[in-house]
């Protein structure tokens, strides 16, 4: 979305002074013969804050401070410059405040309570406690008691080919903010990427697009779903490094590659010196790479490659030297356990697949969180059946009973997605000079997961998309 520069703060005393000091209680299995593939981000563990301060508004940052997923230790930790109180009475006026029982900012803090958020321009401005934030009398105000105010969520693991803007939609609406298309025919996924982008319109979806899924010949992309335009086949490092460079001049987003198919079969793949080849050029072009991958023998091998992150969870387990190399280079998991689940479903072999390798899938979620690992929300929509538009509520639920807390499912789906696709400068906390997308749900997610599934107001770049 095109989000404007973060504003200027100046107040605006346009009537008497009278601040206002609330007190706040108040498929489409698309199965496209394309997918099926996939991407994978990181989950952050982090240490808890220390309460936050109570807290307050103001002049604007200039520019989106790098990198929040660690809280920082003060306890001032919520606030920007404290509001002159004395001689300037006139408060500033923001474009809307938010009101809410509490605020999650995504970074991994304890939530503040009675919180409040302030938007002017697009961006958030301030965060804090309600009975704190100064505002002027003319500043717009939805106060929602009960509600938790929450950074827009990412899908950092979808495919969007054949969607029609209604569809792409529910996922705004659900709070869903941020796609990120791991493979697709370029012609298609570009120009809907360019639409949105040019469209402006804030009830669609950003999307961060890979284009066509990169794999040799006689792989398992090929084999199971033929040869088709959501795929680039390259044969060998030198016409992998061509087929990349053209991708990037073309202005995919991020590279995706699937380097391991099925555990069972031993069709061709990615070799090292591909993988190399890939990296390398993509690197230089300023591009993430993300893999799909099946076994923790290709993962391993992307992993030293240099991917990105893993797209997908093994299905067998992350040997923990691996879980440590990947944490140390700060290569993100997108597990989308709920795309192996649908599978399974459809091949008739889901109570297999429920006893034996929903299980590895549930330890390698749990150890590479436990480990610190960078982890992101994805569910492979369109990667199978059963999978719905708008919150990956499948996904969540498996990350709840694999024992993540809701905290660790929140962050990994606000901070670390924004981390995976190298947007944490812009979006993924609520964080002053941060675009204003923002998703807030009846009740307390983390007590009741499933409140996720209750959105009643969500904003993209501050504009209202669901009331
Ligand atoms: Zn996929």
């Amino acid at each position: 979305m095109g989000l404007a520069a973060p504003g200027r703060g100046a107040p605006r005393p346009a009537r008497p002074p009278r601040p206002h000091v609330i007190a706040a209680s108040c498929t489409r299995l698309l199965l496209a013969a394309v997918l099926l593939t996939a991407c994978a981000p990181e989950a952050a563990t982090l240490p808890a804050a220390p309460s936050p301060a109570p807290l307050v508004a103001t002049p604007l940052p200039t520019a989106p401070t790098p990198t929040p997923t660690a809280p920082a230790p003060s306890p001032t930790r919520a606030l920007v410059t404290p509001l002159p109180r004395t001689p300037t009475p006139a408060a500033p006026r923001y474009d809307l405040v938010i009101l809410g029982a509490a605020l999650i900012d995504g970074t991994g803090a304890p939530p503040i309570p009675d919180a409040a958020v302030a938007i002017r321009a697009g961006r958030i401005v301030a965060i804090g406690g309600a009975t704190d934030l100064s505002y002027s009398a003319d500043t717009p105000v939805r106060n929602l008691a009960g509600a938790t105010i929450l950074p827009g969520f990412v899908n950092a693991h979808a495919h969007t080919r054949g969607l029609t803007d209604d569809e792409l939609r529910a996922w705004v609406r659900a709070g869903v903010t941020t796609l990120r298309d791991l493979g697709g025919p370029p012609d298609e996924v570009l120009a809907l990427r360019d639409r949105i982008a040019a469209g402006g319109d804030p009830t669609l979806p950003r999307l961060v697009v890979a284009g066509p899924i990169v794999n040799v010949p006689g792989s398992f992309s090929t084999r199971v779903y033929g040869v088709n335009p959501g795929l680039l086949l390259v044969e060998g490092p030198d016409d992998a490094r061509a087929g990349i460079e053209a991708l990037a001049s073309r202005g995919v987003d991020l590279i995706k590659i699937a380097v391991s198919g099925r555990t069972d079969v031993s069709w061709a793949e990615l070799s090292n010196e591909e993988l190399a080849a890939i990296i390398s050029t993509a690197t230089a072009r300023g591009l993430r790479v993300s893999s799909h991958v099946d076994r923790a023998s290709a993962l391993r091998r992307a992993v030293e490659q240099g991917i990105s992150d893993a797209a997908h969870s093994p299905r067998d387990p992350i040997p923990d030297d691996l879980i440590d190399l990947m944490v140390a280079r700060g290569v993100g998991l997108v597990p989308t356990i709920a795309v192996y689940e649908g599978l399974a479903i459809e091949r008739g072999n889901v109570v297999e697949w429920r006893r034996l390798i929903q299980p590895v899938m549930y330890d390698n979620l749990r150890r590479f969180a436990a480990a610190g690992g960078l982890l992101a929300l994805g569910d492979d929509y369109g990667g199978a059946p059963g999978l719905t538009l708008g919150m990956p509520m499948e996904e969540i639920r498996h990350w709840a009973a694999a024992g993540l807390t809701p905290l660790q499912i929140i962050v990994a789906a606000t901070a670390g997605g924004a981390r995976v696709l190298g947007l944490e400068a812009e979006l993924g906390t609520l964080t002053p000079g941060r675009a204003a997308d923002i998703l807030v749900v009846a009740g307390d997610p983390l007590a009741d997961i499933e409140a996720l599934a209750r959105p009643v107001l969500v904003l993209h770049g501050g504009v209202v998309v669901r009331s």
